[in-house]
């Protein structure tokens, strides 16, 4: 059986990973805008991610013979400065994620709650990637700076991002 606690931090999370999706469905949005299509593309394949992270908590509170309990989403920012900003608020939200993954893990631990415990192993790996490859965007877009040439280029290099089915 799931332990009450968990499932009810599990169904936190859930929220969370949903409100990741529809924040980088946002961003996507906003690059599909700007014309900057592989942006674009990157965080629709993100928010598609998040969506699939929220599934696996879905899956698992279900598999452990506990209850899903769905909660309403805020509505996402839809505008962005600039790609950089953009980026850094993926990176800021992503650890948030991480912190909050974290908060979960101990109360599995606490609880001595060990199917969780490895379950959230899969998450605490997938964080160390979300927060790189966020950090990582931020970097070359630094680097980019007010160039345009370099933006469009980064934008090219972020579209070949695999995944998705187009
Ligand atoms: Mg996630």
């Amino acid at each position: 059986m799931q332990n009450s606690s968990v499932q009810d931090a599990m169904n936190e999370q859930i929220k969370m990973e949903l409100t990741s999706a529809y924040a980088y469905l946002a961003i996507s949005a906003c690059f599909e805008e700007q014309n900057l299509s592989g942006f674009a593309r990157w965080m629709r394949l993100q928010a598609e991610e998040e969506l699939d992270h929220a599934m696996k908590f879905f899956d698992f509170i279900h598999d452990r013979g506990g209850r899903v309990a769905l909660q309403a989403l805020d509505q996402p920012k839809a505008q962005y400065e600039s790609a950089l900003a953009a980026f850094e608020t993926a990176l800021h939200h992503e650890q948030r994620v991480s912190a909050a993954i974290n908060a979960i893990y101990t109360l599995a631990v606490r609880e001595n709650d060990f199917a969780s415990q490895s379950f959230l192993d899969w998450f605490v790996d997938e964080q160390v990637e979300e927060e790189k490859n966020a950090a990582f965007a931020i970097e070359q877009l630094r680097m980019a700076g007010d160039n345009p040439a370099a933006l469009l280029m980064l934008d090219r290099e972020f579209g070949k991002r695999e995944g998705g089915e187009d």
